[in-house]
């Protein structure tokens, strides 16, 4: 045999193998999740030795259902409820199947070719539906972490062309917007306390009043505000056209964290939600969450592609100041990059942006049911009317009563939900993702947790 010829023997049974494995457990998960604790799974996965080798895929697969298959958290399970992770699409996954392989690297043209132009066309797409101008570009990147980071580090930059000093510099975002930008500010060697936090109304928008009398009371240089388009607990979207007008009066780089709220670019029944959208100078789009890619798949997009200058450094090895070829390292954080845009390149040709849309909207429309029905009993209150497909709520008794029904469903693996904190107590989340989680189901977890509280209850009196 050719060398070529067993190595592609070698891969297809090896592939093969792994995925009729996957396959297998899929069709056998009845939870989603086993209950596995910390220490259980340390001590496996200490147990193994490491400098001796197993021999054959067989063997290897083996471990790896012990180690990791058996006791994963299933995304794809109609009762995971917890955070913004959604099982995926499989033209996707044929995608992740078919990059990982050829393992392009989006850092350089010499090192892609046509993934350089899949990418580049994707970007063009995802500008477009924002409905960004013709002077857009961006890349894609790690996450919405990443994409928030390199947003902010072009806003950064962009005040310091005008004379700004980083350390008087103040960043504006809402008291419901996603920590990455604290992380971010970090990153970007601002001041401290460069975050300044705009509280909310009561369906968790930020107060464009309130970041007005902010912005004018500001001694400082209003470097960004970033409006979230879909925050992570309440999916509520920032007054964008209000924040736009605020941003333009005061000279602010206006970014967009759309990184759950983005799946509205696609949705045929509710794009208009992102009205003002086209307003922003920079928009985060996480394709992992909204679009059902598999991790990782997000990009940062610029309305002027001119300021992506700003990330632009150059190699004599890699990128030179003279080289003509399209290199997207050119406008990257990364170096070495996956070609994550194929997932979504195949996930648009084979499902189509109304197939991915229609998704996103059947799970919305199940928050709005799963809404009434929590209205509905007696033993839970709501906290706010869901925006997206994120419901958050309590349980009617004490926070420990709230915390202890979470983690006592993790620990039976019936469900997962998520927890979150508001107004300095303790609620449950359901992030709904899944387009087929049911009502029932919803009406089943509710169970579940109002009987893990209750437990708590009887038990907290007892003892009293
Ligand atoms: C998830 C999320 C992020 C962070 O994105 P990652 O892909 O997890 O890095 C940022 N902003 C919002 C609003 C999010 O929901």
């Amino acid at each position: 045999m050719l060398l070529n010829e067993r190595t592609a023997a070698e891969y297809r049974y090896a592939v093969e193998q792994g995925a009729l494995r996957v396959a297998a457990r899929l069709e056998e998960v009845d939870a989603p999740f086993t209950g596995a604790t910390p220490d259980e799974l340390e001590a496996v996965i200490a147990g193994i030795d490491l400098e001796t080798p197993l021999t054959g895929v067989a063997a290897a697969l083996d471990e790896v259902e012990e180690i990791y298959l058996r006791d994963a958290v299933y995304f794809h399970h109609p009762r995971y409820l917890a955070h913004l992770n959604c099982p995926v699409a499989i033209p996707a996954l044929l995608g992740e199947a078919l990059l990982a392989p050829i393992n392009s690297s989006l850092d350089t043209w010499d090192q892609s070719a046509g993934a350089t132009m899949i990418e580049r066309r994707l970007v063009e797409w995802t500008a477009r539906r924002i409905r960004l101008g013709a002077g857009a570009d961006g890349v894609f990147t790690s996450g919405g972490t990443q994409s928030n980071l390199q947003a902010l580090h072009i806003a950064r930059d962009e005040a310091c062309a005008r004379g700004a000093d980083p350390a008087d510099m103040r960043i504006f975002v809402s008291e419901a917007g996603h920590f990455s930008v604290k992380k971010a500010a970090t990153l970007l060697g601002l001041a401290e306390n460069a975050v300044v936090t705009i509280p909310c109304d009561p369906a968790m928008r930020m107060s464009p009043p309130i970041l007005e009398h902010e912005l004018t009371a500001c001694q400082h240089v209003p470097m960004a505000v970033v409006a979230t388009a879909g925050t992570t607990d309440f999916g509520s979207i920032d007054p964008l056209a209000q924040i736009a007008e605020l941003c333009k009066r005061s000279g602010a780089w206006m970014h967009v964290d759309a990184a759950y709220g983005c799946g509205l670019l696609v949705s045929r029944k509710r794009r208009h939600l992102l009205a003002g959208l086209e307003l922003a100078d920079s928009v985060t789009v996480d394709f992992h969450k909204a679009f059902f890619q598999p991790i990782s798949s997000s990009a940062v997009i610029v309305r002027d592609a001119q300021t992506l200058r700003h990330v632009t450094h150059h190699a004599d090895y890699l990128n030179p100041k003279s080289s003509e070829n399209p290199n997207q390292v050119d406008k990257s954080l990364q170096t070495t990059r996956r070609f994550d845009a194929l997932k979504l390149w195949l996930t648009l040709r084979m499902l189509g942006a109304d197939g991915i849309g229609d998704m996103f909207d059947r799970v919305i429309d199940l928050a709005a049911e799963a809404y009434e029905v929590v209205e509905a009993d007696p033993r839970f209150e709501v906290a706010a009317k869901p925006a997206l497909s994120t419901l958050v709520f309590r349980y009617r008794g004490d926070d420990e009563a709230n915390r202890f029904a979470r983690s006592a469903l993790l620990a039976s693996g019936e469900a997962v939900v998520a927890g979150t904190k508001l107004g300095g107590r303790q609620y449950l989340k359901f992030t709904l993702l899944n387009p087929e989680t049911t009502r029932e189901d919803v009406i089943e977890v509710l169970d579940l947790l109002a009987e893990h509280a209750a437990h708590f209850m009887s038990r907290e009196e007892a003892l009293a």
